[in-house]
């Protein structure tokens, strides 16, 4: 979602490649809450759609995620890691010093935090089904208790995965229309969101 979130608002052009991998993984970052199931079930249940989901979390990750990157570049130092290890990518890969523009401290937070923010209406609108209960986002905890939950689509359902990863695969093969092939990702994604959700009968009844 981040990174066709980012595409969609021609990020890779105004702000350049740094930031769209800046969305990418910022997207997932609310999800460390989900950690500790390696470790005890117990404590994911607790912490899972908590901890990291947010707005004070998301605020506080998303200044070290853009000055981590302001001051060390990790996303270039990754990017030559992989161009060392795969050698064929290195004409593939954009995200390098020399190609990439540097931007500022408060872009790169401000990029972190768009696509973290953009997670919460992401999980809401998956959850329940298959015998399983809501799981409401709590996004002023820990302030407040509240909980928000929009569930259009069950648990496990791979529609989201499919359309998303198909969006990428047609990035890949029309890079001269990244922002265009994005768009129409996240319409297709939001006509399928709406179309399940008519399926399970919370629109339109
Ligand atoms: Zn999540």
């Amino acid at each position: 979602m981040g990174i066709h979130a980012a595409f969609a608002l021609g990020w890779h052009r105004a702000l350049g490649w740094s930031a769209v991998v800046m969305a990418g993984v910022a997207s997932n970052v609310p999800d460390w809450d989900g950690l500790p199931m390696l470790f005890d079930m117990s404590r994911f249940e607790v912490g899972h759609r908590v901890w990291g989901h947010n707005i004070f979390a998301i605020f506080l990750s998303s200044l070290v995620l853009g000055w981590t990157q302001y001051r060390f570049h990790w996303i270039e130092s990754v990017a030559n890691w992989i161009e060392g290890k795969i050698p064929s990518l290195a004409t593939e890969l954009p995200v390098t010093p020399h190609s990439s523009n540097r931007i500022g401290l408060i872009a790169l937070a401000g990029v972190a935090m768009f696509a973290q923010l953009l997670h919460l209406p992401c999980d809401m609108v998956v959850s329940g089904g298959n015998g399983l209960t809501d799981w409401e986002i709590r996004p002023f905890w820990p302030l407040s208790k509240a909980g928000y939950v929009f569930p259009m689509i069950p648990w496990g359902d791979v529609g989201p995965t499919v359309i998303l990863m198909s969006g990428v695969i047609c990035s890949a093969k029309w890079p001269a229309h990244l922002s265009k092939v994005s768009l129409i990702t996240l319409l297709v994604l939001c006509v399928y969101l709406l179309g399940r959700a008519w399926m399970r009968g919370i629109l339109f009844v």
